[in-house]
């Protein structure tokens, strides 16, 4: 449920509705402060009475009931584009974000050289993992801490904002240290202990789709980052298993429009993971931004053959030149048109 204040409520009549929530057993109030209006969440499994109480509050406008379980990440909860600020990068806006880089951190070279050359081809964000998540126990795992110096090093270089995965709640500190975008891998989407953690800060955090995650189940680990006060969520939709193996996983474009419909928060793709091959990256990549999709994730190495992880899949600084191009020829001929009402 959320209670919506009036334009003209005072921090008064907001206080005693916030009150009455806490008064409740097991209810938490938390507080959007809209460009146009202030809105209150109510969290837990809502008594049937309380609509009726709020709704005859001094200062507020409306009560909605939300019929979906997740209930922060709905589009009824907050019926405009949520937009997450990564310092000064708007994604969920008009304009494509793009984030790029290696697979994983490697060395010093390899992380400076794919910054500046990302950045120079209009990358708005870096990319690289330090703590792997990886299929077997065998393959590179990651620099760990040694690789987020170099990440931080690369941002140094180039200004460029960081993403880079967090993968158990312990690390949430050491990572959000030197990085701005905390990253939620597929394989992590339902690790409820991690989504409580990053929800306790209040950075971004990008929530890939479980490899066999539906909608419902993504959005409602999306829920738990936000019930955690932290509503700074965009999704990523980075292809689900499929019966196909010629692809790595199979990209689900319609992910895109769906999660638009469902709910308010951004939604970037990620085409590297999904096909798992080089030549379906840029493809891919031209369909999640006919599909509406606000921004990519996209893996590029300064030598894909020498890759320590996910070399098939990495463009090249040439390669991720051209598709950059493209992206921007798709995003800005789709943008002059109209679009159907939905
Ligand atoms: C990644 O982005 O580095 C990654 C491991 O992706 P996913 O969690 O989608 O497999
Ligand atoms: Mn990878």
């Amino acid at each position: 449920m959320i209670v919506v204040m009036s334009k003209d409520s005072t921090p008064e009549q907001l206080a005693v509705v916030e009150s009455r929530i806490e008064n409740r057993p097991g209810l938490s109030p938390q507080v959007f402060q809209g460009i146009e209006r202030v809105v209150v969440g109510v969290l837990g499994s809502i008594p049937p009475d309380l609509g009726d109480e709020m709704a005859l509050l001094p200062g507020v406008m409306e009560v909605v009931r939300i019929s979906k379980p997740y209930k922060m990440a709905s589009r009824e909860f907050h019926p405009d584009n949520s937009i997450v600020m990564i310092g000064d990068v708007a994604v969920g806006g008009p304009d494509p974000v793009v984030m790029a880089g290696p697979c994983s951190v490697e060395d010093e070279e390899q992380m400076v050289s794919t910054a500046q050359a990302v950045k120079a081809s209009g990358a708005k964000v870096l990319r690289g993992g330090a703590f792997k998540p990886r299929t077997s126990p065998y393959s590179f795992r990651g620099m760990g801490l040694d690789g987020l110096k170099l990440l931080n090093l690369a941002k140094q270089e180039t200004g460029l904002p960081i993403i880079t995965e967090v993968m158990t709640p312990g690390d949430v500190d050491t990572v959000a240290r030197y990085s701005d975008v905390l990253q939620v891998g597929a394989r992590n989407m339902q690790n409820y202990n991690l989504l409580d953690a990053v929800g306790e800060t209040r950075m971004p955090v990008m929530v890939k789709r479980g490899l066999a995650a539906s909608y419902e189940e993504w959005l409602l680990a999306a829920e738990y980052v936000m019930a955690g006060g932290n509503t700074n969520v965009i999704l990523c939709e980075r292809g689900i298993r499929s019966f196909e193996s010629f692809t790595r996983f199979t990209m689900d474009v319609a992910a895109i429009p769906v999660i638009k419909r469902l709910s308010h928060l951004p939604i970037v793709g990620d085409p590297s993971h999904s096909t798992g091959h080089w030549y379906l990256v840029t493809p891919v990549a031209l369909s999640a931004i006919a599909a509406g999709a606000h921004g990519l994730l996209i893996e590029v190495h300064p030598n894909p053959d020498l890759a320590k992880c996910d070399g098939p899949q990495s463009l090249t600084f040439e390669n991720f030149d051209l598709l950059m191009n493209q992206v921007r020829a798709v995003n800005s001929s789709l943008s002059s048109v109209p679009v159907a009402a939905s």
